[in-house]
């Protein structure tokens, strides 16, 4: 088993959520055989060692290369990222029979940056940037794209397929700033992020109706767990209905554009229901895309299909007698994204079919609705009861880092958005329970989940954007971390 150093200053190894972690690549002696060998198979052992202590922590880990992007750009010295999936970890104390004092850095890494120094930090990705809409187009009836650049010119964060933006709108008459997530609907490039909205309610009414090419909106760093998983070169289907379209196409147009060199899926099948053919925004591209790629199936449905637009699309629903008419049998990785309804039927039917629960991963544009089978339920997530509102009910909540508390009302919402209403800055994203980023420590009383979640719920913390105080009367006391 081949054994690589890898190494760089302090603060060089950066930790990007629970999970993961990117370090940077430098020059070596230009045999890459450490790159080649995670090319040609992602997993990878890493071991961490503490000179001081004599503690070693091991990681079982998955790699993906990043070749370019801005994120590379942004970090002095790197000709390469390597993104570590963490499976495992171990740590054992005072392992090694030695100890190191009185450390003197090679003098190389002087020139060399760290994640510190880089232009995009970690607290970046928590901080609102203006952003501005270099383009606005209408892709179907209801459903809107918006094109962004950097306010200051500056390189926009890069994301993976399946992330989203968080955006925040300042709109003229509310107290509070709306606060919304959008996927982002393209391949990453330098040149611009763009969202595809579905015209619904307060947000996206706004984005429809006032934003226009010039004005500027402010955004966070993208983010979300729900990515392709390019260490599988399992033929993919790409399942969607309705606006769930644009994390798909997000996800096919990075696959499709990918030079990496990294496996690809034996086979891509693009499936997407529609109510009327007139709905499917990107039936053109699709279907020319189809036609260049020998290794792309796309599948267009439509319960009423329109004679002007519906020459791409069959007419009925997206069902699973409808998949299993299409899909060859095989071995998929399935993608789902759509209403509730629809994703709870595809979840079902494909379990039912004896897909591996593994296989199949889906992302709610809202609080996740679907329940996988009780065997399958991941290990940490927690579905609670939906505990009925009632007005009568308030709770003192205090923040404990900020020292500020608050008597709570259930028409305050969730305790994010009465955090955020007293002034008290939370790191957060998607702001459905499925992203985890703003878990926080409840150090007493007790919170509830009105709408189960999907997210990871780390023990003796909340994921404070979907819970309430429970059950308390108004002389108790519910105390987040914040
Ligand atoms: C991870 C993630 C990714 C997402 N990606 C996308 C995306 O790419 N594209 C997209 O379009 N959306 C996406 N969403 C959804 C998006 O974040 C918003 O939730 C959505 O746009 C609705 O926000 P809104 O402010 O327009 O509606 P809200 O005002 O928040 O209303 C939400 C719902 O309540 C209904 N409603 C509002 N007021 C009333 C009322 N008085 N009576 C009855 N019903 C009412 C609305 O019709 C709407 O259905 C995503 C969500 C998540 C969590």
């Amino acid at each position: 088993m081949p054994t690589s150093h890898r190494g760089g200053k302090p603060g060089s190894i950066r930790i990007d959520d629970d999970r993961k972690l990117t370090t940077p690549d430098f020059s070596g002696n230009l045999f890459f055989n450490t790159i080649g060998n995670l090319m040609h198979d992602p997993r990878a052992g890493l071991l961490v060692i503490d000179f001081d202590s004599g503690d070693l922590l091991y990681l079982a880990v998955d790699a993906e290369i990043v070749w370019e992007g801005p994120e590379l750009d942004s970090f002095d010295g790197a000709e390469r990222l390597i993104r570590w999936r963490v499976h495992e970890v171990r740590r054992t104390a005072r392992a090694l029979p030695m100890r190191w004092s009185g450390v003197q850095y090679a003098p190389q890494l002087a020139k060399l940056g760290s994640w510190n120094e880089s232009k995009i930090t970690q607290a970046a990705t928590n901080t609102w940037r203006k952003l501005k809409v270099t383009k606005v187009s209408d892709k179907a009836p209801g459903v809107r794209s918006f094109y962004f650049q950097a306010a200051d010119g500056s390189t926009l964060p890069a994301y993976e397929p399946g992330q989203f933006l968080p955006i925040r709108l300042h709109v003229p008459g509310l107290a509070a700033p709306l606060i919304r997530t959008y996927t982002l609907s393209d391949a990453h490039n330098d040149r611009y992020y763009r969202i595809m909205v579905k015209r619904k309610g307060a947000a996206s009414t706004w984005l429809h109706e006032h934003v226009e090419t010039g004005m500027e909106i402010e955004a966070k760093a993208p983010g979300g767990a729900f990515i392709l998983d390019r260490t599988s070169d399992r033929a993919v289907v790409l399942l969607s209905a309705g606006i769930g379209i644009t994390l798909m196409i997000a996800m096919l147009n990075s696959l499709l554009a990918d030079k990496s060199g990294r496996a690809q899926p034996e086979h891509i099948h693009f499936i997407h229901g529609a109510r009327r053919s007139e709905e499917h925004p990107f039936a053109d591209e699709l279907k020319a895309a189809e036609q260049a790629n020998s290794n792309l199936s796309v599948h267009l449905r439509a319960n009423q299909v329109d004679v002007t637009h519906g020459a791409d699309s069959s007419a009925g629903r997206v069902d699973i007698a409808y998949l299993k008419s299409v899909l060859p049998f095989g071995d998929y990785d399935f993608y789902l994204c759509g209403a509730g309804s629809f994703m709870q039927d595809m979840y079902s039917g494909l379990c039912s079919l004896n897909i591996a629960d593994d296989r199949i991963r889906f992302e709610a544009f809202g609080p996740a609705n679907v329940k996988r089978t009780a065997s399958a339920a991941p290990a940490l997530t927690v579905a609670k009861p939906v505990v009925p509102r009632d007005l009568e009910r308030s709770s003192k909540v205090v923040f404990m880092r900020t020292h500020r508390n608050a008597q709570w009302s259930p028409e305050d919402g969730s305790l994010l958005e009465f955090a955020e209403a007293n002034g008290v800055e939370v790191a957060s994203m998607c702001r459905s329970g499925v992203c985890g980023t703003c878990a926080t420590r409840v150090l007493s009383g007790d919170v509830t989940y009105p709408i189960p979640c999907e997210g990871e719920i780390p023990a003796g913390q909340a994921l404070i954007c979907s819970v309430i105080p429970a059950r308390m009367g108004s002389g108790e006391e519910s105390q987040p971390s914040y």
